[in-house]
């Protein structure tokens, strides 16, 4: 679907993240900022204590979500498109591992953003074709996965890979 990923009333919502866990632009920087503050103080005490040099790309770790409507949010890097090797399997286990974690969360509906294909500048067809491929093939108890993408262009290239 079109629409705000931090406006989803899902159990979990996936966030764009950075490997500081401190906030940025794009999703993440919306999440912080409708999430509120309680977000970041748990980001800093995962800092302080498990990922002292950051939450490598490709992994997942979550959060609660404060303000947002959503229960948990879960954080995971992606690979930036023009500096990553093996970026597609980064990509991949961006998607892989974030339902993991909702599995251990107990989350039942996960809305996902389409990571990697903003500042971090995948081309949106090929982002959406791993996220899709990655997801459909995934073993989850997660019951319903929703693509949340910002715009009409994004929508078509997730309308495309499905
Ligand atoms: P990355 O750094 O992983 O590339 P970004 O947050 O910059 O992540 O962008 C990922 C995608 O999410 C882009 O297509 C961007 O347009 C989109 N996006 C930005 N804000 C939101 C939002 N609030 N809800 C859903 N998608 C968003």
């Amino acid at each position: 679907m079109q629409g705000d990923i931090t406006e989803q009333e899902v159990d979990a919502v996936v966030n764009a993240a950075n490997s500081s866990l401190m906030g940025g632009g794009g999703v993440d920087g919306a999440i912080h900022r409708r999430g509120g503050p309680a977000i970041l103080d748990e980001c800093r005490a995962l800092r302080a204590s498990r990922y002292g040099r950051g939450l490598p790309t490709g992994q997942a770790v979550a959060t609660t979500a404060g303000n947002l409507p959503a229960r948990w949010v879960i954080h995971t890097v992606g690979p930036v498109h023009s500096r990553d090797e093996d970026r597609s399997a980064l990509l991949a286990s961006c998607y892989r591992e974030s339902l993991k974690v909702a599995d251990s969360l107990g989350a039942a509906t996960v809305a996902f953003p389409a990571i990697s294909a903003g500042i971090y500048g995948w081309p949106m067809d090929d982002a959406a074709r791993v996220a899709v491929t990655t997801v459909r093939a995934a073993s989850t108890s997660v019951e319903e996965v929703r693509f949340v993408l910002f715009g009409a262009d994004a929508l078509a290239a997730f309308e495309r890979a499905l």
